[in-house]
C-alpha cells in the first residue's frame, strides 16, 4: 500500500514563501511530501510583485535588488540571467524646494543650504561629537543626532522618517536607525563625498548601483513560480488562511476559505499578530494582548502614466517637504525601459505611508489619485496636463513598527510560537522583521532546509541581524 505523503503548506507566495518553495523543490522531483503554497492575493511576489496597467509596469513602491548574500544573488542570476540589469543609482531628497543628492553630497549641501547654514550643520556635528560621545542612543532621534548632529537630523532625517512611521522620531527605537543606516555617519558621508574610492565597509545606504529585473521586481517571482511548479509545487491563489488548529504543540489543520485541511508542516509568512489571533484554541489572554501591541504601518501607492519622458532623472526621490503628504516618488523609466508602455512617456509612483484609521486610507481611489496629482503639481515636478491615467494599490501591514518598547511584546510572542514544532515563521510580517526581499527569500530557504534536515540546523532569526542597507 502506498504510504501517505506529508502535507506541507506554505502561507504566502511573497519572497519568503517563494524561497521555501524553491528550496523544497530544487533538485530531483521525487518528494516525500505534497507542497501547497497558498496566497490570499491573485499573484506571486507579495509586496515585491509587479502590476501591469495600460502596458506600463509598476512595483509596489520601487523594489531595487541588492544583497550581500551570495546564495540569494546566485539564485537571482540563475533565474533572471541577462534580464537582471545593473542600474546606476540616482536618488535625491526634495526639501525647501531644493534637490539634495542622497547619499549626501557636501558641495550640494553647501550650494543648497548656503555656506552659513552648512557651517552651522558642521558645528552642530562637532557639538554632538563632544557632548554625546558617551550617549547610548535609545531612540532614532538620539542615534541620528549622535552621528550627524542635531541640525542635519532636522534637515535630512526628521520629516521623512516621521512621514514613514507616523510617530515622532523620539518614539522610534534606535535599532531601526542602526539597522537601516549602520556604518553611516557624518565622517562616512564626508569620505564618500570627497573620496570616490569604495570598499566593502562602505555603508549600504551609500550604494551607487543596484540590480533590477528588466520586467519589474515581480518578474523574478513569476519565473520562480514556473520553476517550482515544474518540480511539483502547487500554487493556490485567492486563498486566505483563516484558522490554524493546533493540539499537543502541533498545527494539525488549516482553515482556508472555509474548508479545513490536515497539515503536517506549515511555513507562515502571514503577519505574526494575525497568526496569533488565528490560532484555535486561542492563546492565553496575555499572549493575545502582547500580539495586539505589535503593529504595522500601511502603505498606499498611486501609479501614474505621465506624458513626459523626463519627469525627474532619479530612480526614486525622498520627499521631505512637510507641505505635502507624499513621502517618496519613483520613476520607473529610470529602472528599465520595459516598464514603460509608450515611448516618450514615464511611469511614476507616488507613495503614502498611513495607518488604516487615517482618512487617506479610507478615501476613494479617485480622491487619492487627485491628491497625488495635486501634490506633484504643487512640488513643480509635473504639470497638470501631463498627468494621465492612474491606479491605486493599498497594502496592509507593509512595515513592522519598531517603536520604542515593541521588543518586549515581540519576545513574548516569539517564545510562545516556538512551542509549535511543525510551524516555521518566515519573512517580513511572518517574523515581524524589517526585512528586505533578500532576507525574506533567505529566511524561507533556510526554514525549508531545516525541514529537509528534520532538525533546526539554521537559526532563521540570525538573518538580517546585521543588515545595513534598508531604504
Ligand atoms: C514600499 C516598499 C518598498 C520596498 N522596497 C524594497 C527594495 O527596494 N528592496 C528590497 O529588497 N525590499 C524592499 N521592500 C521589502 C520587500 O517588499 C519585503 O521584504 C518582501 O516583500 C517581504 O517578503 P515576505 O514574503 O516576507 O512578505 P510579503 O511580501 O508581505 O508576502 C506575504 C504574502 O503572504 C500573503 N498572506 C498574508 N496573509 C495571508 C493569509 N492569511 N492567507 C494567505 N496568504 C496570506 C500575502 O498576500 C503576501 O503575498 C519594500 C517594501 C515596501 C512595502
Amino acid at each position: 500500500m502506498k504510504s501517505r505523503l506529508e502535507q506541507v503548506y506554505v502561507i504566502g507566495a511573497g519572497p519568503a514563501g517563494m524561497g521555501t518553495a524553491y528550496e523544497l523543490t530544487k533538485g530531483n522531483t521525487a518528494h516525500s511530501f505534497d507542497l501547497h503554497i497558498l496566497d490570499k492575493d491573485s499573484v506571486v511576489g507579495g509586496l515585491a510583485q509587479t502590476s501591469e496597467f495600460h502596458g506600463y509596469k509598476f512595483d509596489i513602491g520601487p523594489h531595487r535588488y541588492y544583497t550581500k548574500n551570495k546564495e540569494v544573488l546566485a539564485l537571482w542570476q540563475s533565474i533572471l540571467g541577462k534580464d537582471l540589469l545593473t542600474i546606476p543609482r540616482l536618488t535625491r531628497i526634495l526639501y525647501r524646494h531644493r534637490f539634495f543628492r542622497y547619499p549626501i553630497h557636501i558641495p550640494d549641501v553647501i550650494v543648497n543650504l548656503g555656506l552659513p547654514e552648512a557651517i552651522r550643520c558642521f558645528l552642530s556635528y562637532c557639538r554632538a561629537r563632544i557632548f554625546l560621545r558617551k550617549l547610548q542612543p535609545k531612540t532614532f532621534e538620539q542615534w541620528i543626532t549622535k552621528h550627524f548632529g542635531s541640525k542635519l537630523y532636522h534637515i535630512f532625517f526628521k520629516t521623512y522618517t516621521e512621514k514613514v512611521w507616523g510617530i515622532s522620531c523620539s518614539q522610534i527605537g534606535a535599532e531601526w536607525a542602526a539597522q537601516r543606516i549602520k556604518n553611516l555617519n557624518f565622517v562616512a558621508v564626508a569620505k564618500n563625498a570627497l573620496l570616490k574610492k569604495k570598499g566593502d565597509t562602505e555603508a549600504k545606504s551609500l550604494i551607487s548601483t543596484f540590480w533590477y529585473p528588466r520586467f519589474g521586481s515581480g518578474s523574478f517571482f513569476t519565473r520562480l513560480q514556473l520553476q517550482c511548479e515544474k518540480k511539483g509545487a502547487q500554487f493556490y491563489f485567492n486563498q486566505t488562511v483563516g484558522t490554524l488548529y493546533h493540539e499537543n504543540n502541533l498545527i494539525t489543520h488549516l482553515e482556508v476559505n472555509g474548508k479545513k485541511y490536515p497539515v503536517d508542516s506549515v511555513f507562515s509568512s502571514m503577519p505574526l499578530p494575525q497568526l496569533i489571533q488565528s490560532l484555535d484554541p486561542l492563546p492565553p489572554e496575555s499572549i493575545l494582548k502582547a500580539a495586539a501591541q505589535l503593529s504595522f504601518r500601511d502603505h498606499i501607492t498611486v501609479n501614474i502614466i505621465v506624458d513626459n519622458p523626463r519627469v525627474v532623472p532619479d530612480n526614486w526621490m525622498y520627499i521631505h517637504a512637510p507641505e505635502v503628504q507624499m513621502a517618496r516618488i519613483a520613476n520607473y523609466t529610470n529602472f528599465s525601459s520595459c516598464m514603460i508602455g509608450k515611448k516618450g512617456t514615464s511611469g511614476l509612483s507616488v507613495e503614502y505611508f498611513v495607518f488604516q484609521k487615517d482618512p487617506l486610507w479610507n478615501s476613494t481611489d479617485a480622491e487619492i489619485i487627485a491628491l497625488a496629482k495635486k501634490e506633484l503639481v504643487q512640488l513643480h515636478l509635473c504639470t497638470d496636463d501631463e498627468l494621465k491615467e492612474a491606479f491605486v494599490t493599498k497594502e496592509r501591514d507593509a512595515y513592522p513598527m519598531y517603536y520604542l518598547g515593541h521588543k518586549k511584546y515581540f519576545e513574548i510572542i516569539q517564545s510562545y510560537v516556538s512551542q509549535f514544532t511543525n510551524l516555521a515563521l518566515i519573512g517580513r510580517g511572518g517574523m515581524f522583521r524589517y526585512n528586505n526581499m533578500d532576507h525574506s527569500l533567505y529566511s524561507g530557504m533556510l526554514a525549508a532546509r531545516n525541514y529537509l534536515a528534520g532538525k533546526q540546523v539554521y537559526n532563521i532569526w540570525n538573518i538580517n541581524e546585521d543588515a545595513e542597507y534598508h531604504e
